[in-house]
This record gives structure tokens, C-alpha cells and sequence, in this order.
């Protein structure tokens, strides 16, 4: 059970608005502190102060001064001033590692992508033993490995199969994009469809219609689009037959001579 523990706010701590104001224009321009917002407890005879922020560029942040009082004393000593966003203020977004910001289609040719060695998307062909081996080590039973013919290094692990089959599903090949939306069936049924073998073979095929948009690509059998091997157009929508053809059999005999 969480405990609650309520500060009582210092009164004198809580006035020193004009300390807090002091201490603050030591180190900013008096043209960037604008009006006194507020003040909160952080503890026992601690409080912050809250002053706007003026300075160009800084929309919505607060400068933040810190004032504690210590125990039988009568004035403040200053802590911390610093400035800090407030709800509107502008901020960078979140970081991002650039290992993760990497989408398909950002690799241009030349480009590498090492895959780290315990990457949870794939697992060893053959096992390392129980050992724990270093780096060195594990490249050396890799090398052993192709040697002896033992194909691929490594293979797919289950986690790096559900990973792809739930971005497969929820992209453009699954079953909830606008295309399949709109199609008149799904490629289960669509001659264009080729069989894949393994696990993924349940869910998903690849379509071999050079006309679609997913030629190519993996689809969730759930998938479709409008160039279904078995899509017939309704009869208000097909071609009109074209009219017999009109020979010119006229030649400049056939004119009469005003
Ligand atoms: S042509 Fe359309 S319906 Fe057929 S397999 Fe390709 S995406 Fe699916």
C-alpha cells in the first residue's frame, strides 16, 4: 500500500519571492524573467518558485528556483535555478537510438546493417553449448559450423517470426489496408497467390500478379484488391463493342467534276 506523506508548505520559505527573484537575476538578463507564477513544496522548509520566461525562442518554459529553509532559521538559502518546460513549452521529441529509427527502404546500395549476435529475431542452426563463450568464440563456431556444411548460420527464431507476421498483417498486405477494404475478394482464393511453406504458410502467400500493387510482396490470405484472378466486371461496366468499321472506298474517279 502506497503511503501519502503531505508537505506542509514553509511560510517564510514560501515568501521569499524577492530572494528567489534575486538569486535568479544573478544569472539571467532581467529583460527574460517575467512575472511570479507560483510556488510549490518539494519537502520539509523547501520550496520552488515559479517565474515566467521571457527570453525569445522559449514559449511556455519557467525558471525554477529552488529555496530552502534550515532548521531554527529565519532566512533562505538559495539551491537551484534552472529553467524548465512548462505544459505548452516547445520540447525535443523523445530520443530515438538511430538503430531504431531505421525504416524499410532506407538502406541504399553499399549501405550495412550488422545484426547484433544475440538479436532476438534469430537463433542459432546449432547450438553453442552451455559455455558462456565471448564474441571470438562464438564467431569461431560459426566459422566450424559453415564449414562443416551446416547451411545457415542462423535461422528465424519464433519471436523473429511473430514480429514479421504481425507487421505483414498490420501493413499494406494485410487485411485492414484501404485496398483490402475495397476488394471484391480476398487472395485466398486468387489464382495469383503463391503458397509459402513453413509456419507462415497459414496466414500468408505472395502475390505473383505483375499488375497489383503487391506484386512481390507477402499478403495475409486475408489480404485482396481489385485485380483478383476471379474479378468479373458487372455488364453497365464493360467496354462498349466498338461499330463496324467504315471502308473509304472513294477515289478521285468517284468525284464528279464541277
Ligand atoms: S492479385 Fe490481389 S487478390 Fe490476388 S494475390 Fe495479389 S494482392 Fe491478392
Amino acid at each position: 500500500m502506497a503511503i501519502i506523506v503531505r508537505t506542509k508548505t514553509d511560510s517564510v520559505a514560501a515568501s521569499a519571492v524577492d530572494e528567489a527573484r534575486s538569486a535568479l537575476l544573478l544569472d539571467v538578463d532581467p529583460a527574460d524573467v517575467g512575472e511570479h507564477l507560483g510556488s510549490q513544496a518539494e519537502g520539509e522548509r523547501v520550496v520552488t518558485h515559479l517565474f515566467a520566461c521571457e527570453r525569445k525562442g522559449y514559449v511556455g518554459w519557467r525558471w525554477s528556483v529552488t529555496v530552502a529553509r534550515a532548521s531554527r532559521q529565519k532566512q533562505v538559502t538559495v539551491d537551484e535555478v534552472v529553467l524548465i518546460p512548462g505544459d505548452d513549452a516547445i520540447v525535443a521529441p523523445e530520443w530515438v537510438p538511430y538503430r531504431e529509427r531505421l525504416q524499410p527502404g532506407d538502406m541504399s546500395p553499399g549501405d550495412l546493417l550488422p545484426v547484433d549476435d544475440d538479436d532476438a529475431r534469430l537463433v542459432p542452426t546449432y547450438s553453442f553449448g552451455d559455455d558462456p563463450l565471448d564474441a571470438d568464440d562464438k564467431a569461431q563456431v560459426r566459422e566450424v559450423a559453415k564449414d562443416l556444411g551446416l547451411g545457415r548460420v542462423r535461422t528465424l527464431s519464433l519471436e523473429g517470426r511473430e514480429m514479421a507476421a504481425q507487421r505483414w498483417y498490420d501493413g499494406d498486405g494485410g487485411p485492414e489496408s484501404a485496398l483490402a477494404q475495397a476488394a471484391p475478394d480476398t487472395c485466398h482464393g486468387c489464382g495469383f497467390l503463391v503458397r509459402l511453406a513453413g509456419p507462415l504458410s497459414e496466414m500468408f502467400g505472395v502475390c505473383a500478379n505483375g499488375d497489383a500493387n503487391d506484386d512481390g510482396r507477402a499478403v495475409a490470405l486475408t489480404h485482396g484488391c481489385g485485380a483478383h484472378s476471379e474479378v468479373r466486371l458487372a455488364k453497365k461496366h464493360e467496354p462498349q463493342p466498338m461499330p463496324e468499321h467504315v471502308f473509304d472506298t472513294l477515289s478521285s474517279d468517284g468525284y464528279e467534276i464541277v
